[in-house]
């Protein structure tokens, strides 16, 4: 255990904190994966500063062009939003395959992007989503897309005491999936996750994202496939195709959870599985 922990109520007590704090310190949301870092005797910090009460980072809100769901939001709560399940089907999707629904108490989608898995459910459901990331240090702000905050392993574009505020999803009526391969249907860290969206009309797909979990270094966003979907007909022949091209696009590894040629063949299943399922 860090030697000190501190909780600010709002981001603006937040920032007026930092500068007294240890140099050496960690944001804690949900503690899902610091807290097991910790016990594990690789998380080195002197200090956690806990915002997942911070009010700036805990609502899940809606305008008229875009869904925000704030970084602190927990799993759970955004599993029983009606305005996700409305714009967000592929992070609907996803959210029984994340963990198990103690975990999903906890949990949340902030502490899922900084922790930089290339297994993340969540990270790898918003980036089909078309999701931009919004990040906060002292005055300033600045919004990604998602697919772009992810740099390597373990690795993202956060800098030193830069907070996720929260995930932007544009409103667009489309249909989505997330199909998940693990060892078991709880606590199961993927070998294989893909997230795919479509906007569907007339049995044609308009735009379509493809996104893989567990199979890059990073989540990673099928650009090849997603385009080469646009414009086909959303048919068994045309989900066979584009599950061979996604087989192109990805990088697995072979690590303890699988092998890398294993890996790559079921990017392909899951996908076709996936478009077929819209139909
Ligand atoms: C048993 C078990 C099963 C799991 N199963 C899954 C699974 O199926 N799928 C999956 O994707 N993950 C899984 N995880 C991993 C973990 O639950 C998720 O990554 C979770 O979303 C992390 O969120 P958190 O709020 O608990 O993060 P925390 O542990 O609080 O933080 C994680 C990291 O993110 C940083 N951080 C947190 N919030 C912010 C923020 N707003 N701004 C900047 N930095 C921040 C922290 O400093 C820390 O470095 C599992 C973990 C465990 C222990």
């Amino acid at each position: 255990m860090p030697e000190i922990i501190v909780k600010p109520s709002t981001l603006r007590e937040l920032w007026v904190m930092l500068p007294e704090l240890p140099a050496a310190r960690r944001y804690l949301a949900g503690g899902t994966d610091i807290v097991t870092a910790d016990n594990a005797g690789v998380e080195p910090s002197r200090c956690w500063v806990d915002i997942s009460a911070l009010p700036e980072l805990g609502a899940i809100k809606e305008t008229a062009r875009a869904l925000f769901i704030g970084s602190c939001v927990k799993i759970s709560k955004i599993e029983a939003s009606a305005a996700v399940r409305k714009w967000c089907p592929a992070l609907t999707a996803a959210i029984p395959h994340f963990a198990s629904p103690s975990l999903r108490n906890m949990a949340t989608l902030g502490g899922n992007a900084a922790n930089g898995s290339p297994c993340a459910d969540g990270a790898c459901a918003l980036i089909a989503e078309g999701a931009f990331i919004f990040l906060a240090l002292k005055g300033s702000k600045r919004r990604l897309l998602l697919k772009d905050f992810f740099l390597g392993p373990k690795k993202t574009a956060l800098k030193k005491d830069e907070v996720i505020l929260g995930f932007e999803i544009p409103k667009r009526r489309h249909a989505g999936a997330y199909f998940k391969l693990g060892p078991r249907a709880y606590f199961g860290i993927s070998k294989a996750a893909v997230a795919v969206t479509a906007e569907i009309s007339g049995g044609v797909i308009r735009r379509a994202a493809v996104a893989l979990g567990s199979v890059a270094p990073v989540p990673l966003l099928a650009v090849k496939t997603g385009a080469w979907l646009a414009g086909r007909a959303l048919s068994p022949g045309s989900a066979a195709l584009a599950a061979a091209l996604v087989k192109t696009e990805v990088a697995p590894i072979t690590d303890a959870r699988s092998e890398a040629g294993y890996r790559r063949e079921m990017c392909g299943v899951l996908l076709e599985r996936a478009l077929n399922s819209l139909t």
